[in-house]
């Protein structure tokens, strides 16, 4: 089986769509790691279109607090303010989708899928060699898929104990890796708001048979995400930021 493995979309329909038409064809299911919400300006038709799509997915801290499940306070005032404006508008189907997505699922032997860390689900980041090496003790599956920091990156668990991780960043040259024997921590990227100052949207495709990873990276019309932002009066470093992948 091969996965099309998503995350971070944050409501920015244009990238979703030109990820999903250059897959096309290359993937049977869909894993998403959470938020298909916040930041962006089309959170009903991005649900919409994941929706419709065969596969699983888990919640981000975006969807939690699109559901009333964490606190406002939590999030920085631009990202709050797109929170508030998506509860206003989205649908009670669209709700109910939010509502469905597991904090953590295990799909397969071997995966895990969660959107922050395996220790802490939803809002646990994993930025740096440090943060992989305290949450690998939390895996209990080989390897684990996870987003958040929308930045594509692997880290492969030390392979002698004394060792640390490996920190293997990630340039969507779509060549393809296979997984190794150690534990890896998978990061895909963000579909929707990249953040290592490439601002094209990022996504991969494991083949479980093989055992094989490939990185992507996709261009999208921005600037139609940033008018229909513009339109919406978003905060303009919510806008800004698009352009820049940061
Ligand atoms: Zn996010």
């Amino acid at each position: 089986m091969r996965y099309l493995v998503l995350s971070d979309v944050h409501a920015n329909l244009f990238a979703l769509q030109a990820v999903l038409e250059h897959a096309q064809g290359r993937y049977d299911q869909i894993w998403f790691l959470g938020d298909v919400v916040g930041y962006g300006p089309h959170p009903n038709e991005c649900i919409e279109l994941l929706a419709d799509l065969p596969g699983l997915g888990v919640a981000g801290n975006h969807d939690w607090a699109v559901l009333g499940k964490l606190e406002l306070d939590y999030f920085n005032p631009v990202a709050a303010h797109v929170l508030e404006w998506t509860r206003g508008v989205l649908t009670s189907v669209h709700i109910r989708f939010l509502e469905s997505l597991g904090e953590k699922i295990i799909p397969r032997e071997h995966f895990t899928l969660v959107h922050g860390s395996p220790r802490h689900p939803i809002w646990e980041y994993v930025l740096n060699k440090v943060d992989a090496m305290f949450v690998l003790d939390y895996l209990t599956t080989r390897y684990c898929f996870l987003g958040h920091t929308h930045t594509p990156v692997i880290f492969q668990a030390a392979s002698k104990p004394g060792m640390t991780c490996r920190e293997i960043p990630l340039f969507g040259d779509s060549s393809t890796r296979t997984l190794t024997q150690e534990s890896l921590l998978i990061n895909p990227g963000s579909v929707g708001q990249p953040r290592d100052g490439d601002p094209r949207a990022s996504y991969m495709i494991l083949d479980d048979e093989q055992y094989t990873l490939e990185h992507f990276r996709v261009e999208y019309p921005i600037e139609r995400t940033q008018k229909a932002m513009l339109d919406l009066d978003f905060p303009m470093p919510l806008i800004y930021r698009l352009s820049l992948g940061r």
